[in-house]
């Protein structure tokens, strides 16, 4: 019997590991890319590995990725293990196969950051860099409140004070989307898309180039948590509704189905989203996306630990307890302890792994 919560690690160390060892037990064809840019806080180099399952010329493929949000990727790790240690790969349809994407962030995973190494938010950074970047008005107005001087009590009210007027003014959900959209002003602010194509950008650009150029269907689950209900996951279209793949995305998840832009999620609209490279990379192949998004805690303490992991990255000292305290914090709101959450955290998984499945079968 396969414990589901210990498919889930502590640390992304642990996590590459079980992964790793869980990938190679099932016969996966697993590919490490390092990641040139940095180390882990322990002086661990960082990885992303993919394993791919099924027939070299396999036509239906489905990906899953995990840590498009660095911390997030204790969720999607622990689920693509858990699929692996359960069987998954006997479930496949025949012609169907897998690629699991480990750790794309894997700078974000190992210091418990959402962010990759340069401060980006890798789910704003596929936009296109040689256009105007899309406006957001309302983070100008919030920047200075969203990385006060001191994380002190007055500073704290201070910021607290103007985040409340605008939410007072503009409504709670237009506060989220101003934070949390996506901004590509502010390279030491919260959800800062960058101004360039990051590594992770272009490594995930060639693995798809390099794993699906012969794959005709192409279903991906990215794994995210922070918004909505607690161990619920919510399955996001991020994709414009106008867009084909919102029609197939759905026909595959139903009334599961979220989408921002009709205002039907509990995620603000954002743009560029890391699972637009797929279509992009590979024009000729049909793609279905969906963000899974597991609900944590209540949005204004999800947001409140983003902005104090970047205060404490920007301003702070990680090795003092104020920095340690903030890191354990940011590792709950993203990632809470217990086995509960992780064992509801697979079995949506597995529900939503069985209806990309059939979609991609249909
Ligand atoms: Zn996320």
């Amino acid at each position: 019997m396969v414990s589901i919560p210990e498919c889930f690690s502590e640390s992304y160390a642990e996590a590459r590991a079980k992964f790793c060892g869980a990938a190679a037990t099932a016969g996966g064809a697993i590919k490490s890319w390092l990641n040139p840019n940095g180390l882990g806080p322990n002086g661990e180099k960082l990885y992303l590995d993919t394993a791919r399952f099924g027939a070299a010329d396999a036509n239906r493929m489905l990906v899953m990725i995990s840590s498009t949000h660095g911390v997030e990727g204790h969720c999607g790790s622990g689920a693509q293990i858990a699929w692996l240690r359960t069987g998954g790969l006997a479930k496949l349809p025949k012609g169907t196969g897998a690629l699991l994407v480990h750790a794309i962030n894997p700078y974000g995973f190992a210091w418990t950051r959402r962010v990759n190494e340069d401060n980006v938010d890798l789910n704003r950074n596929f936009v296109d860099h040689d256009k105007a970047y899309p406006k957001n008005e309302g983070y100008l107005a919030l920047a200075d409140a969203l990385l006060p001087r001191e994380w002190s009590m007055e500073g704290l009210a201070e910021s607290q004070r103007v985040l409340d007027a605008y939410a007072q003014k503009h409504g709670a959900f237009a506060l989220q989307g101003a934070i949390s959209g996506g901004q590509h002003t502010h390279p030491d602010g919260v959800f800062y898309g960058g101004r360039k194509q990051t590594w992770s950008n272009r490594t995930i650009r060639a693995i798809a180039r390099e794993e699906l150029a012969r794959t005709h269907r192409v279903g991906v689950i990215d794994y995210h948590t922070g918004l909505g209900p607690f161990g619920h996951g919510e399955l996001i279209c991020t994709v414009p509704p106008t867009a084909k793949s919102f029609a197939r995305a759905k026909a595959w998840y139903g009334k599961e189905m979220t989408s921002p832009e009709t205002g039907t999620s509990t995620s603000a609209v954002v743009t560029g989203a890391m699972t637009d490279a797929f279509p992009q990379e590979l024009p000729d192949a049909e793609v279905t996306s969906v963000a899974i998004e597991y609900g944590t805690y209540a949005v204004p303490d999800v947001l409140n630990a983003v902005r104090a992991d970047n205060w404490l990255h920007q301003r702070g000292d990680l090795a003092s307890p104020l920095g340690r305290e903030l890191k354990a914090d940011m590792k709950e709101r993203f990632f809470p302890a217990g086995d509960k959450w992780r064992e509801m955290v697979w079995t949506r998984a597995y529900q939503t792994i069985g209806w990309a499945l059939k979609g991609l079968a249909a």
